[in-house]
């Protein structure tokens, strides 16, 4: 990141702002600029046919769930232009930045013509493309990526025109499952290829594995740890070959595996540029020009929990720092304070949220002194009807419990804790501070102790020594043995190979079986009746550990192959 610069104490009036890229980020900014300075003119251009559209809403619309493409415009040129005194110029694309004379070279997009606009101020908000690597086939019609309306458009036609029936989507992140869910909701057929073992990259594997689990519920055939390697034309659609030579057979392919920073207009200005290819910047979107501001998927952003410098395509994200550049060019004291990556997407109706880091993104980092405890709490009280179950898993550091981060999965309340949650990490909150959370209750909703609150309170009892951890990867591989604390029934039906079964109510009475057997990783269904276990066998000077999360977690943990 680059260091500030004094912040300028007078603002010239009448300055020229050009903004490239008028959707999330460069809309923002405009928007903001001129809630803040009346005398500026502002002229947003972008090499699209419309400006501050809804990207996030584009899978839906492909999905018929928002049927009139109007729903996707946010704000017209029009509105920019009566409301705001904001010219949009759209068809227009930016080309060159000759920085010395403050001249931005655009092209009409329609005529090709060049001409030179002059600035004071510029703004590159013009976001992040589609990967589309350079494997055969990949320029085929019919092979589609999703980055703006006339895409969506196309698929949509595409799908009309040959009575489509069966997609492959290549890429099983957030837009690629949307891209699922939206297909299937039209009626085809989905096959999502992934080149690693799990879907959702972001969440840790065993954390992600419901979510597959979900879609082969709901029909979506997955083909995980398998890249792309070719597209061939046949028979009217595609096969789509696989690296480890599997053929899919398509009507049409969604290329979704990732986006990079657009950020070859800058690079070609000479303009710093990040290890990650993004737009280098400072807190207030500067980049090491005095002249020219960046923000959005273009540029390179702080991670607050791993302290790195990251590209993350989010538009949250790009809205505020949209705000931060008209702030700070309006002369204004202003700062973003990094990303922490909190991030949701609903799958077919399940929903997958995160915050902060991953366990994988912690360790990628070289942070060694953190640890991880699950919950499956119901989303709300279990004497309500209804309550479903989320898969809950909370990373914080040791000794101080600051939270890093958090996972959650399940079909309903799913978003709400990881946003308590989020706005913790954002504090800087602690394990204690999630445990002492004072949240809505009432028993539709929530319950007395939430999820977020029992998250804290695990992690406390894990801090505070109550509550040893065993380590889930050490299992079958040291010495220590599997009790089992849940009831004959439930240990019968599915356990970890190699448990003994002492069920809870009986501990007291068969202590003596145990006195002798070493040390124990306690597991029971989901980790609460360990725990009551734990805290009797160590009080009772037994070496005893919980396997947090219980039988839950492990079936996830196998499901994810680990
Ligand atoms: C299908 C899809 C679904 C998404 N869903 C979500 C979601 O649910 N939640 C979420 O947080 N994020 C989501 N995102 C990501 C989010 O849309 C982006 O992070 C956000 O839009 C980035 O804002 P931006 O201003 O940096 O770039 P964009 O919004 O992409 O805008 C950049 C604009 O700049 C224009 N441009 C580029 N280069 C030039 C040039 N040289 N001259 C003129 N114009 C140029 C482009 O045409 C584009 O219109 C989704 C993205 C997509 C594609």
């Amino acid at each position: 990141m680059i260091p500030l610069r004094p912040l300028r104490t007078s603002t010239p009036t009448s300055l020229r702002v050009l903004i490239v890229g008028g959707v999330a980020g460069g809309a923002s900014c405009a928007a903001r600029l001129r809630r803040l300075d009346e005398t500026c003119e502002i002229v947003l251009l972008d090499r699209g046919a419309y400006v501050s559209f809804a990207n996030c809403g584009l899978p839906y619309f492909v999905g018929n769930v928002i049927a009139d493409e109007k729903n996707l415009l946010v704000a017209s040129a029009d509105l920019f232009r009566d409301r705001f005194r904001i010219e949009v110029r759209t068809g227009t694309e930016a080309v060159a930045i000759d920085r010395a004379r403050q001249v931005l070279t655009i092209r009409d997009v329609a005529s090709g013509a060049t001409r030179e606009e002059s600035y004071d101020s510029l703004v590159l908000a013009p976001g992040a493309s589609p990967v589309r690597p350079a494997l055969p086939g990949i320029e085929l019609d019919g092979v589609f990526a999703v980055r703006s309306i006339p895409d969506t458009r196309r698929i949509r036609a595409w799908i009309d025109d040959r009575d489509a029936r069966r997609a492959v989507v290549i890429g099983g992140g957030f837009i690629g499952l949307e891209m699922a869910e939206n297909l299937a909701h039209r009626g085809l057929d989905i096959t999502v290829l992934e080149k690693l073992e799990q879907v959702m990259p972001p969440l840790d594997p065993e954390m992600a594995a419901p979510v597959a689990e979900h879609l082969r519920s709901k029909g979506v055939t997955l083909v995980l740890g398998d890249g792309l390697a070719r597209i061939e034309a046949r028979g009217g659609g595609f096969a789509v070959v696989t690296e480890a030579g599997v053929t899919l057979e398509a009507d049409l392919v969604i290329l979704a595996i990732g986006v990079r920073p657009e950020s070859a207009l800058a690079r070609d200005a000479g303009l710093k540029i990040g290890p990650r290819g993004g737009i280098v910047v400072d807190a207030r979107m500067q980049t090491d020009d005095p002249h020219i501001w960046a923000v959005g998927d273009a540029i390179e952003v702080h991670d607050v929990i791993t302290g790195q410098e990251v590209v993350l395509p989010l538009a949250g994200p790009a809205n505020r720092q949209g705000r931060i550049a008209a702030e700070s060019i309006a002369g204004r004291e202003t700062g973003f304070r990094g990303i922490q990556a909190t991030a949701v997407v609903g799958v077919m109706g399940m929903t997958a949220a995160s915050t902060g880091a991953s366990e994988k993104g912690l360790r990628r980092a070289g942070v060694t002194n953190f640890e991880k405890v699950y919950l499956h709490p119901g989303h709300h009280a279990g004497y309500y009807p209804g309550a479903k179950p989320i898969h809950l898993k909370l990373l914080f550091s040791v000794p101080d419990g600051r939270v890093l981060g958090a996972q959650a999965v399940g079909l309903e309340g799913v978003a709400k804790r990881i946003d308590v949650i989020a706005a913790a990490v954002q504090f800087g909150g602690t394990v204690h501070d999630l445990a002492e959370a004072e949240l809505c209750y009432a028993p539709q909703y929530g319950a007395a102790k939430d999820p977020v609150n029992l998250a804290g309170m695990i992690a406390a009892n894990v801090l505070n020594g109550d509550m040893p951890l065993a380590d889930w990867e050490a299992i079958g591989h040291d010495a220590t043995v599997v009790l089992d604390v849940r009831e004959p029934g439930e240990f019968s039906a599915g356990a970890i190979p190699g448990a003994i079964n002492i069920p809870l109510s009986e501990l007291r009475s068969r202590f003596g079986e145990l006195t002798a057997r070493g040390s124990f990783d306690v597991c029971c269904g989901v980790g609460q009746r360990a725990y009551y276990a734990v805290r009797f066998l160590r009080q009772n000077g037994i070496d005893a550990r919980t396997l947090s999360g219980g039988y839950a977690t492990w079936k996830m943990r196998k499901a994810a192959g680990l």
